[in-house]
């Protein structure tokens, strides 16, 4: 039976996640010489959907501005965004990856000939920005990021610690007037695995960095911790959750019995591949004349089910067969590889997939619009 004990641990500053956003909040603070505990539930630090981040981050491109990142991010969000936040994003986002990715934590991103990172596009950028690693740049950045929070004495990694509930004054303290007064965050409960027991992490600031909700439907690219437990915990709390129906499906991960979770890139149909439905009528033309199998991910994910909803099928297939003069194997190594170990030649036959919830796009609202809650942020995003 999981027993709550008096086991108890101090620190000046309690990170929840052990991704890019709760690394590198721990990285920055420990600098400031604050005492600083990162937990995750996994058993392992670099089990999160960082690691499995393929494409790349956003760097500076050539002719780029922080105007035109801003544009960009308003464009892709549909106005709906935070304009205040796009800003704080696009002004200090790039210069952050500069100045903390490249040059503190080093992460060996691709370099072009002259040196410089070697920039690639995605959809919705205007411009080549995207800095990557191949199609393992989170991978990288995630094993970077705990090897420097490692070597640094400021931070204790936790792993196998799963955060239950935040601890306040109104919720927790024995002094009833407590109730009345603004809600602080003191800390969490927390299940310290191996020892099948119930601690709890002291701290005057607590920081949720745990990841998007992809489980919470049927199909998703995420790994199996993505069960939304930051927001859930803020919920419970008081905490106004915002834009939590504003979640991003990927219109591509594998349909496969036994393999779940796998992502086929954007980039292959990028380079020529098209969705075709049961009777094998490329159909993404009806939907959208221009951009066709490239509309945004939205409009591409919504036509897939409303394929499958007219077939009455789980799923259509994504046709490699179109892309010509590259040789697949080389190009898609990870996917090639995936299939071929499923009995599937994708240079041969389509590819089964089916959109899946991917990019948590809600979250915590913003804290200082908010009169009852202090001391938390939230970073959600997968
Ligand atoms: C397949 C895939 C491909 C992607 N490709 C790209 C890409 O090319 N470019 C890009 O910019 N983005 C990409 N993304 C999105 C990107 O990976 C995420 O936005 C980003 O990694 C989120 O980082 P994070 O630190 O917020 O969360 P995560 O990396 O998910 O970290 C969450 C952490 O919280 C911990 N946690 C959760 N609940 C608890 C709890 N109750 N107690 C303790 N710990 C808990 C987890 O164990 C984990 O350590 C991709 C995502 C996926 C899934």
């Amino acid at each position: 039976m999981t027993s709550v004990t008096s086991g108890k641990r101090d620190f000046d500053l309690l990170i929840i996640g052990s991704g890019i956003s709760g690394l590198t909040a721990a990285i920055s603070a420990a600098e400031k010489g604050l005492a600083v505990a990162v937990i995750s539930k996994e058993a392992y630090l670099s089990e999160c959907n960082t690691s499995y981040a393929q494409g790349g981050i956003v760097g500076i491109g050539k002719n780029d501005s922080p105007e035109l990142l801003e544009k960009d991010i308003t464009l892709a969000g549909d106005g709906i965004n935070c304009s205040e936040a796009v800003r704080l994003l696009a002004t200090e986002g790039p210069k952050l990856v500069e100045e903390f990715l490249v040059k503190k934590i080093r992460v060996p991103f691709c370099k072009d000939e002259s040196g410089k990172p070697d920039l690639t596009r995605e959809a919705a950028h205007s411009i080549r920005r995207i800095y990557h690693i191949k199609d393992k740049t989170g991978e990288v950045i995630e094993n970077e990021l705990i090897r420097f929070a490692k070597n640094h004495g400021g931070i204790k990694l936790f792993h196998s610690h799963t955060a239950i509930d935040l601890i306040t004054n109104t919720h927790n303290s024995r002094n009833t007037q407590e109730r009345y007064r603004r809600t602080r965050v003191i800390g969490a409960y927390v299940l310290e695995e191996s020892m099948n027991r119930v601690i709890v992490f002291f701290s005057p600031s607590v920081i949720l960095a745990t990841g998007g909700a992809g489980n919470l439907f049927l199909h998703t690219s995420n790994p199996p911790g993505a069960s939304g437990d930051g927001i859930a915990m803020a919920y419970r709390i008081g905490a106004e959750v915002m834009n939590a129906e504003y979640v991003q499906f990927h219109p591509t991960v594998l349909y496969h019995r036994d393999v779940k979770r796998f992502l086929i890139s954007e980039s292959l149909r990028g380079e020529g591949a098209r969705l075709m439905n049961k009777k094998g009528e490329y159909f993404m033309e009806k939907y959208d004349q221009d951009l066709k199998d490239l509309a945004p991910r939205d409009e591409v994910a919504r036509a897939i089910f409303r394929e499958m909803e007219l077939e009455d099928s789980e799923y259509v297939k994504l046709d490699a067969r179109c892309i010509r003069d590259i040789d697949l194997e080389k190009r898609f190594p990870a996917i090639f590889g995936q299939c071929k170990a499923l009995g599937l030649d994708i240079g041969k036959e389509p590819i089964p997939v089916v959109p899946a919830a991917h990019y948590f796009c809600g979250g915590r609202k913003c804290l200082h619009r908010s009169s009852r809650c202090e001391q938390i942020s939230l970073c959600v995003s997968t």
